[in-house]
């Protein structure tokens, strides 16, 4: 596992501006789906899921400069909510589950 350096992140986020870096995740983002379509009606599966790892390594890249980017205590009062409403899904149907996330102070 690695972990980008911050400071480095921090760094493109300065050079290339909050809008560019932005518009990079979602071009990486489209470009997973690229992927991911071929992976599922082209026949050489092995290509296209290398494929969608390498978009998948390009969408974290372009995470971690997100999370400068965005006011984080927002999103992650945003993604209980998406996680509480998930939880609530499964136990609708039935489906018993473990704790869905942890507050990391
Ligand atoms: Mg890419």
């Amino acid at each position: 596992m690695i972990k980008v350096n911050p400071e480095f992140t921090q760094l493109l986020v300065k050079e290339f501006g909050t809008v560019a870096q932005l518009g990079t995740l979602a071009e990486e983002g489209l470009e997973f789906s690229k992927e991911f379509l071929k992976y599922l009606f082209r026949s050489d599966k092995n290509k296209y899921w290398r494929g969608m790892e390498s978009e998948f390594a390009d969408i974290l890249v372009m995470v971690d400069q997100a999370k400068e980017i965005f006011d984080m205590d927002v999103v992650y009062i945003i993604m209980k909510q998406k996680l509480d409403r998930l939880c609530e899904r499964l136990e609708k149907d039935g489906i018993e589950h473990p704790i869905a996330y942890m507050e990391v102070i």
